[in-house]
């Protein structure tokens, strides 16, 4: 069954992007068929495949809005190996455009059906919001990966984006769960990084993958070439910690089939 997953967390520069396009690519390299939907109007994850978020014949935006289909708005990232669906900044309008129509939460899902089958995978990148995007993004998945980076402030909103997970759980797509909290731009050396990290650990649990991202200037840079990090310096330890991050999410993905019990959510 295809696993359809959520990046998100309504704060900004938190590393959804990174995750999203790095995690396709190492699914990529363990042989899954992939299909990154970016659902920011930054275009972040479409030019971090290597596309050229000017020059869409379609977009996620047409989609949503009715005036494409996926099959012709899906474009191949070369440098990483999996199909994407791209967004550009035309996508900011979407979210008023979609207020009169009718199922505006549920226009995602309704334009993934007739080409799911396709992969393996499919991972949303999501705004910087709890908007009407990142909703649609919530009612298409099975599941929600959540990176934080381990500071001070890492929690708070968490509870934000928790509560309106468990809303369009119970009220839009009871098939949703969080499927765990992705420790990410890790710096070992700090002690409040340990501290932070621990504190997550123990209270979360097992919904804390085992993975940690650590920070890695190889992640920052590949984005410039139009290329996943993964991809840009396969050796490296960035690149290496998603790989085994892809690893990681094949063996969850396998664990978390089935419908979500509310107890799951948080
Ligand atoms: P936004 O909320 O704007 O969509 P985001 O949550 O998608 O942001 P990213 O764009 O992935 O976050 O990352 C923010 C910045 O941090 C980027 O410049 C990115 O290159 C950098 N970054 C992300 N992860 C790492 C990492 N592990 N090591 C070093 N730099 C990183
Ligand atoms: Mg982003």
């Amino acid at each position: 069954m295809t696993k359809i997953f959520c990046v998100a967390n309504q704060k900004g520069g938190v590393g959804k992007t990174t995750t999203a396009v790095n995690l396709a690519a190492g699914l990529a390299k363990l042989s899954q068929r992939v299909l990154l939907v970016d659902l920011d109007p930054q275009g972040n994850a479409t030019m971090g495949a290597g596309i050229n978020k000017a020059t869409l014949t379609a977009s996620i935006y047409e989609v949503l809005l009715g005036m494409s289909d996926v099959d012709s708005a899906r474009v191949r990232s070369e440098t990483g190996g999996f199909d994407v669906l791209p967004a550009n900044r035309e996508l900011a309008g979407a979210e008023v455009e979609m207020v009169d129509l009718e199922q505006r939460e549920t226009r995602l899902k309704l334009a993934l059906e007739p080409i799911v089958a396709d992969y393996d995978f499919i991972l949303i990148d999501c705004p910087p919001a709890l908007s009407m995007l990142t909703l649609n993004g919530l009612c298409a998945a099975h599941g929600v990966i959540i990176p934080m980076q381990c500071e001070y402030y890492a929690l708070e909103g968490l509870s934000d984006l928790v509560n309106t997970i468990k809303k369009v759980h119970a009220k839009l797509n009871p098939d949703l769960k969080i499927i765990g909290l992705l420790r990410v731009m890790f710096d070992p050396r700090m002690t409040l990084s340990q501290q932070v990290s621990a504190q997550l650990e123990s209270h979360f649990g097992d919904k804390v993958f085992k993975t940690i991202i650590p920070r890695n200037v190889r992640l920052a840079e590949a984005p410039s070439y139009g290329m996943p990090g993964v991809s840009f310096d396969p050796s490296s330890k960035g690149a290496q910690a998603y790989i085994a991050f892809g690893a990681e999410m094949v063996q969850r993905a396998a664990q978390f089939a089935g419908p979500a019990r509310a107890q799951e959510l948080a």
